[in-house]
């Protein structure tokens, strides 16, 4: 399997956890299922799945994902990645850490708001995805005549 970037990704056995089935989360768990993955996708809020497509084929789970039956429904032991993008950087964070510590999930991204906490993640080993971060980094690009004076590690990361 080829990611988007042409790289090669080993596709592996376990499932892939999104907790929160936003604009992000739906449209992730239906890339994730449409190129064959198997996904399972934890909101609080049922009517959130109306957002996933109907070509969607993986399955949709309702409770609060920082909670540890709710992930043992989802059988997160056996998952290979767990992706947390919900509307909270603490819940984020949380679910992240549960993925990590206690279940020693080895892929784990949390999506945070807040770029100060974004740093102070990383360095316990979870991978972040900071949208306000990555929106700099773009309009860096499109603005060449305009420098913004990120760091070199702004840029890279
Ligand atoms: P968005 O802001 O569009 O990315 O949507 C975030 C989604 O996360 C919403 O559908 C929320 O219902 C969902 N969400 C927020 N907190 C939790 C939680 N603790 N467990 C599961 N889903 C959540």
């Amino acid at each position: 399997m080829k990611t988007s970037a042409g790289r090669k990704r080993k596709k592996k056995s376990g499932c892939i956890i999104i907790a929160g089935c936003g604009r992000l989360g739906a449209n992730l768990a239906n890339t994730l299922s449409n190129i064959g993955e198997s996904v399972i996708i934890i909101d609080k809020d049922p009517d959130a799945f109306r957002k996933l497509s109907p070509s969607y084929g993986g399955i949709t789970l309702t409770g609060d994902a920082t909670e540890i039956s709710v992930l043992h429904n989802a059988e997160i032991e056996k998952a290979s990645a767990v992706i947390s993008l919900t509307n909270h950087d603490s819940t984020n964070i949380m679910v992240a850490q549960i993925a990590k510590e206690m279940f020693n999930i080895g892929e784990v991204i949390a999506r945070l708001y807040d770029p100060e906490r974004e740093c102070v993640y990383q360095e316990f080993g979870i991978d972040t995805i900071c949208p306000a971060v990555l929106s700099m980094k773009e309009i860096d690009k499109m603005l060449p005549t305009i420098p913004l004076g990120l760091t070199d590690e702004e840029v890279a990361e």
